[in-house]
């Protein structure tokens, strides 16, 4: 099966330059808040996807279990370090555009600073869509390309491509920006409802973030999120959709117990459940791939070579 390339942070130190010595303080503290926000008080199945190295699954605590999702192996052991052993989560590698999961599996899902390497957005979103149970709740965070700079560079003739655009804008390899239009379009067109909608980081310029305390940045940031239901020109946008409710899809009915881990897959090139547990992998009845267990990780990326 053909997907689209994955940016992949295998090896990579994100978490560490990027956010321990980045600067990100700011950005760190507003997506906390817009997760308080925007997310349920508690469930029990939670998807988290592209999680890294788990810099926001403590934020999730609400959830009888956390499912830490994201291509790099790396990325999740370093998650395992910061969260330590407990059966409340569980590890696995694989890629976004071909989720292992059954559908209608999940209470909620999220997705924060993701889209912003998916070269087919609308892809993963069906993705995410199959995996929601009735429903449940969905926090997507992308990269707005409608953002203040980005307009006010546009129309000073420094900037090629136009921010009022709805196609994405791939500003750097697998890096791409989105229209918010374009978002709700597809998502409604997946069916989902929109509920709410945040904007972030209004004051991610370098000399405010110089001059200015973080407390007063992340207070003022946190007033104005709020004005993403208005309208969103601030680099970061958090929208919470809701999955439609279907008749005759009730998560109470199609989720597995809690306690059944293997219940909770499919292999992901073809579609069978439930997949066999032999321990050290997991085997699909059908086309017979293994899929690896091992180091508390599932990996799903690529079958066992025999
Ligand atoms: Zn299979």
């Amino acid at each position: 099966m053909t997907t689209p390339p994955v940016c992949n942070y295998e090896g990579s130190d994100y978490q560490s330059s990027f956010w321990d010595k980045g600067g990100r303080e700011y950005e760190d503290r507003t997506e906390a808040i817009a997760l308080k926000r925007l997310l349920p008080k508690s469930g029990r199945l939670m998807l988290e996807l592209g999680a890294g190295a788990g810099r926001n699954t403590p934020r999730y605590l609400g959830f009888d279990r956390i499912i830490l999702l994201d291509y790099s192996r790396t990325q999740l052991e370093q998650a395992q370090e910061r969260l330590g052993a407990s059966d409340k989560y569980v590890y696995v590698a694989a890629d976004a555009y071909r989720l292992p999961f059954v559908d209608g599996l999940f209470d909620a899902a999220t997705m924060i600073r993701v889209l912003h390497h998916m070269a087919d957005a609308p892809k993963v979103l069906g993705q995410v869509k199959n995996v929601l149970r009735s429903g449940g709740i969905f926090i997507l965070e992308f990269a707005n390309k409608l953002n203040l700079k980005a307009i006010l560079r546009y129309l000073l003739g420094r900037q090629k491509w136009s921010p009022f655009t709805l196609e994405p804008v791939e500003f750097v390899e697998l890096n791409f920006d989105f229209h918010p239009r374009s978002i709700r379009n597809w998502l409604k067109g997946l069916g989902f409802s929109i509920e709410k909608t945040l904007t972030l980081s209004h004051f991610r310029v370098g000399f405010l973030k110089r001059i200015l305390p973080t407390g007063v940045l992340v207070f003022f940031d946190s007033l104005f999120q709020w004005t993403g239901a208005l309208w969103q020109v601030t680099p970061s946008v958090f929208v919470k959709a809701r999955r439609s409710e279907l008749q005759g899809l009730h998560g109470v009915e199609t989720s597995p117990a809690l306690a059944n881990l293997a219940l909770f897959f499919k292999c992901p090139d073809c579609g069978t459940s439930p997949l066999i547990d032999r321990k050290d992998h997991l085997e699909c009845s059908n086309c017979r791939k293994k899929w690896e267990f091992q180091g508390g990780i599932y990996d799903f990326r690529e079958p066992i070579k025999n």
